[in-house]
């Protein structure tokens, strides 16, 4: 396996590489061989106070000297830039998160789709007139918020960092940026990207660091206006305190736990080759995974043999491998966490159907590789069917009928995402009327997609990203009301 030479990398602040104040580093590693292949910095308060110090004086200054539709081309020209940089950064995608290769080159470009996006929405983000009384008008203006602090997981490096930054952007917001530590290498070349692009220094500050320090520090920051976060709820409680502190704007994209239900009138091929593709993708690390499958009882068994089936051809292994769907997962630790909740499953009474092991042939075992598992005989109350594993794990769940499938896609602390597999036009509008989650497919595994909302109910969040909302939440809204009468207004009579 190939792993780049050992680099130190650097963050981005007010337009200058940096290292941290302290001259700190952190190691970065490659999931698949576990060897050293970076160090970044390890920012303190101070880095933080400095990138929050350059993000507002762009906000204030270059930033805002930018009109719309400048902003507009800025941000197509940073899209044309990351897609003539596609080879590379899917490369240094995958050898620092461990994903497939053709899974990080398709999430490239699922990106450079959002900053397209955005860069159009830049120049359609408007107020309103208000039927106001005669003599009277009434308007509406969005403005941009200040700065941004955006903080984002390891699963998908790049693409969260673009559904964070660009419509931050395109609202004329400006931006601090923390990556996970596990996974910076990509967003600082879109921070790199984006000052080549011509967007002025400070408007995307990109610092590497502690979540549990920089990440708290940015996330309770007085200079912050907004805080969007992406990854675990209880650190998303925990954002949410820190940022009351200074009634910050919030938008949370949280855990999920989500039902991928086949019901026994399905095309049951498609079902399975769609419910294989929406939990093991990313090695189940996905925070819309669907790792509940509910199946119709009528139809359990036969489901149940072609998704094992299904599950034995799937090819795990070197991520640079093109013909590689699997990766690796991306910590020693995040490994683990999966195999402890294979054995709480197992304790409690769930078979292991297919999986459940490393691989450890081909050098593989130098990495973090674990087969795709299926886990039966499991009830929705069990551990693992209520806690959101963030590995390649599903359990199958039998249900008698469309309200039993209903109560139990419902009976979770989550709502982020789910499918529903059924030929039965009816049955598919009414119960993607009745699961309570942000974004439901019918007949596709498909769920985020450029120019979508995406977000979950309950625990899984609050706010959504892509799609045109995300800008309306990066903006505040400013009533105006004008006197047009020829008489000034005199309401008691002085
Ligand atoms: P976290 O929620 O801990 O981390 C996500 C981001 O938040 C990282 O940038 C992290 O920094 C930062 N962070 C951590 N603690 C704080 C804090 N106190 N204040 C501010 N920022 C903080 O997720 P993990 O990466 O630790 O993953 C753990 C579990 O979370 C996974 O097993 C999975 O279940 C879930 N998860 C869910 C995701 C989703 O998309 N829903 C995505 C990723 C994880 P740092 O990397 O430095 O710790």
């Amino acid at each position: 396996m190939v792993t780049a030479d050992v680099k130190r990398y650097r963050m981005i602040i007010g337009g200058e590489e940096t290292d941290a104040s302290s001259g700190e580093t952190t190691e970065v590693v490659n999931p698949a061989t576990n060897e050293v292949m970076g160090t970044v910095p390890r920012s303190n308060n101070v880095d933080v106070d400095r990138a929050v110090a350059s993000a507002r004086d762009a906000f204030t200054g270059a930033w805002a000297r930018v009109s719309p539709s400048k902003r507009n081309r800025l941000l197509m020209r940073l899209a044309e830039l990351v897609r003539d940089n596609l080879d590379d950064l899917a490369r240094l995608e995958t050898i620092n998160s461990g994903k497939a290769i053709t899974s990080s080159r398709g999430e490239i470009l699922a990106a450079v789709e959002d900053l397209e996006f955005y860069a159009g929405a830049a120049t359609k983000i408007t107020g309103e007139t208000i039927p106001a009384p005669s003599g009277l008008l009434y308007y509406t203006v969005r403005e941009p918020l200040g700065v941004a602090g955006q903080i984002i997981p390891w699963n998908y490096p790049f693409l969260m960092a673009v559904w964070k930054v660009a419509p931050a952007l395109a609202a004329g917001n400006t931006v601090v940026l923390k990556p996970a530590s596990l996974t910076p290498l990509t967003a600082f070349r879109l921070a790199e990207l984006a000052l080549e692009a011509g967007i002025p220094a400070g408007t995307l500050n990109v610092i590497s660091g502690p979540g549990g320090s920089v990440g708290a520090y940015l996330a309770g920051h007085p200079g912050v206006s907004k805080v969007a976060f992406t990854g675990e709820t209880s650190t998303g409680r925990l954002i949410m305190q820190l940022a009351s502190q200074t009634m910050k704007r919030v938008t949370l994209e949280l855990g999920g736990k989500s039902p991928n239900i086949i019901f026994d009138d399905a095309d049951l091929d498609a079902a399975i080759n769609g419910s294989v593709y929406s939990i093991f993708y990313n090695a189940g690390q996905s925070c819309e995974a669907r790792s509940r499958l509910l199946v119709q009882k009528t139809v359990h068994d036969a489901a149940l043999d072609q998704f094992v089936e299904k599950t034995k051809r799937i090819t795990v292994g070197d991520p640079l491998d093109p013909e590689t769907q699997i990766g690796a997962i991306v910590s020693r630790n995040q490994m683990e966490t999966i195999e402890g909740y294979i054995e709480t499953g197992v304790a409690e009474g769930a078979a292991i159907a297919i999986g459940g092991k490393r691989l450890t042939s081909n050098g593989l075992q130098r990495g973090n590789f674990l087969q795709p598992t299926v886990l039966t005989g499991v009830t929705n109350e069990m551990t693992v069917a209520q806690e959101e594993i963030f590995g390649p794990v599903v359990v199958v769940i039998p249900f008698e009928d469309e309200k039993d499938a209903i109560r139990m896609a419902n009976d979770s602390i989550y709502g982020l995402a789910g499918t529903i597999w059924t030929r039965d036009v009816g049955r598919a509008h009414r119960v993607a009327g009745s699961v309570d989650t942000g974004v439901i497919g019918i007949n596709t595994p498909a769920t985020a997609m450029p120019g979508l909302p995406f977000g979950g109910y309950k625990q899984s969040g609050m706010g959504r990203e892509r799609g045109f909302e995300t800008m309306k939440q990066y903006t505040e809204v400013k009533s105006v009301l004008v006197n047009t009468s020829t008489r000034s207004a005199n309401p008691w009579k002085l």
